[in-house]
């Protein structure tokens, strides 16, 4: 699922765990066993992130 603003994150649940993990689009991962953790995460993260990626 995209969006036109560019803000795209996906979490997924790894088989056989209770751990949520988060990509965001400009690449920054997360892994959390409290999907409210991860949300804060998704929520809070853009402020300093690199929506362009990384390039270094
Ligand atoms: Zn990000």
């Amino acid at each position: 699922m995209t969006s036109p603003t560019g803000e795209v994150y996906r979490i997924d649940w790894l088989p056989g765990t209770d751990v949520l993990h988060g990509t965001c689009h400009c690449g920054a991962e997360h892994a959390a066993e409290d999907p409210v953790a991860m949300w804060e995460w998704m929520l809070g993260h853009p402020e300093g992130h690199t929506p362009q990626g990384p390039d270094s």
